[in-house]
């Protein structure tokens, strides 16, 4: 029996090339575990058993005959399921793509096949992913593993359960306001929002385009760095990507920000207790700690909640029910007209339909410039926050949400609280830096915690050196 507890990528990885189990027998572990774990736990939307065993045996093949092997090399991943694997369902999570079938590979799932990843399945996410607790998706909620009562934050709940769980070794979430930060804080794994560009959102179901990047979740910071590496880099098919990420030269000493901003009321007294703990401990090693200003922090969750919600109107109006999903009859409806209500409406669930609808608003003809072109302007400005801030520290540090992970329905009648709770992560996602989820701790009842360290655009290498200086720090 393999001990799949914690196993990160780079033992894995090991494992296989010492021949102490093939990446078959690990694969065929996993879907055990899954088979025995997943009804509780719920993270997965579709296991794709064949073509993982398959791929798998490809590697085995491959360690047989003594070459080398890569380091994600029949590791055995999950994938949210807004991103596209050929042949295989899609769904978004919701109703409206129940049964589609991806007709093509995502730019970082032909990455991750270059590496010889295999794919253990596709996991749960809100809708589309709009939400932040994966209680929204259109099948069925997910459960955190370190508490079954608990949501496992959102929107790629399904797959920060996934690692968390123990059903897979890593996966690849997406990010438009938080969703791979604040579910890796919830479950207790790292998870890294990538710089806006650095990875192609080519066959990435889009929500809100000009915030959306895919980031990986896993164990450790490292086997983080390992999939961004495989997945980063300029695509053709994404105008927005691109291959800027800097080296990273070693400061002799480094100064971390704390703003004030984010320490604020709302804040779980626990969650600011593990904080402030790995602040004094960074400071205790040398490391300089400065109090920064974002003085337009209190605008950037308005500013996301108009450019995000009108955004994903624009890219969810595709969904008209001829292309994709169920279908309603025209002859039975009348006109085109009552054919695309109907179809938008059963199709999609009420969170879904609520954003379409504030989005269509927004972007309405006299309140475009009262709205639309407001928030514009104010992403401007919560983006210059951030310049000034760097013109003086390296890095910046906080928590990475508010509050606790939660129960399952608590929120359910508050949903300007769920939107609230969005505070730390949404700005990261407006300026299009790069911001890692790290676990620093848990509550008193076994609850993980998270901090977020965010950097300048495109220095992730920086991010990842801090991330794992804190990880040994906390050790
Ligand atoms: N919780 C945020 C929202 O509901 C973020 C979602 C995301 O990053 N996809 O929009």
């Amino acid at each position: 029996m393999i001990n799949l507890q914690n196993l990160t990528i780079k033992e894995v990885h090991e494992h296989l090339k010492n021949k102490d189990f093939s990446s078959s027998e690990i694969t065929k572990a996993y879907l055990e575990n899954i088979k025995i774990k997943d009804p509780d736990i719920k993270a997965y939307i579709s296991i794709t058993e064949e073509s993982a065993l398959l791929q798998a045996s490809k590697v085995d093949e491959k360690i047989a005959s003594n070459a080398s092997i890569g380091l994600l090399e029949g590791v055995p991943c999950s994938i949210k399921d807004n991103i596209m694997i050929k042949g295989e369902r899609c769904t978004a999570a919701s109703k409206f793509l129940e049964n589609y079938r991806a007709i093509y590979d995502a730019t970082v799932i032909e990455k991750l096949k270059d590496c010889g990843s295999v794919f253990l399945g596709k996991t749960n996410l809100d809708e589309f992913a709009m939400g932040g607790s994966c209680e929204k998706s259109g099948f069925f909620p997910t459960r955190n593993p370190h508490d079954l009562e608990r949501v496992p934050g959102g929107s790629s709940g399904g797959s920060a359960a996934s690692v968390a769980g123990d059903l897979c070794v890593y996966s690849l979430g997406s990010d438009t306001g938080g969703s791979v930060r604040q579910p890796a804080a919830f479950c207790g794994v790292v998870g890294l929002k990538p710089t806006y560009g650095t990875v192609s959102r080519y066959g990435l179901i889009a929500f809100a385009s000009s915030l959306d990047q895919i980031g990986p979740m896993a164990r450790t910071v490292e086997d983080c760095e390992i999939v961004f590496d495989a997945i980063k880099g300029a695509d053709k098919k994404d105008s927005t990507s691109t291959d800027s990420v800097f080296s990273h030269e070693r400061k002799d000493k480094i100064r971390i920000g704390v703003p004030k901003e984010y320490f604020g009321e709302g804040l779980n007294e626990e969650v600011k207790q593990a904080i402030n703990n790995v602040i004094s401990v960074l400071g205790k090693d040398g490391v300089e700690i400065v109090d920064i200003t974002l003085p337009h922090t209190e605008y950037a969750l308005a500013c996301y909640y108009i450019i995000a919600p009108s955004e994903a109107s624009a890219n969810l109006a595709r969904f008209d029910g001829l292309r994709y999903g169920k279908q309603g009859e025209i002859g039975n409806v009348g006109s085109i007209n009552d054919l695309y209500l109907e179809n938008r409406t059963n199709g999609f669930g009420a969170e879904v339909r609520k954003r379409i609808m504030l989005g269509t608003y927004t972007l309405s003809s006299g309140y475009y410039d009262a709205y639309y072109k407001k928030a514009l302007k104010v992403r401007t400005l919560v983006r210059k926050d951030f310049e000034n801030a760097f013109k003086d520290v390296d890095f910046i540090i906080g928590p990475t949400h508010p509050s606790l992970p939660f129960k399952i329905g608590e929120m359910e009648d508050d949903p300007l609280a769920m939107y609230l709770a969005d505070i730390y992560t949404v700005s990261v996602n407006l300026a299009g830096l790069p911001g890692i989820s790290i676990p620093c701790g848990k509550s008193k009842n076994n609850l993980p915690i998270g901090i977020q360290v965010i950097a300048p655009a495109f220095q992730e290498r920086a991010l990842f050196e801090i991330g794992k200086m804190i990880e040994n720090k906390l050790r």
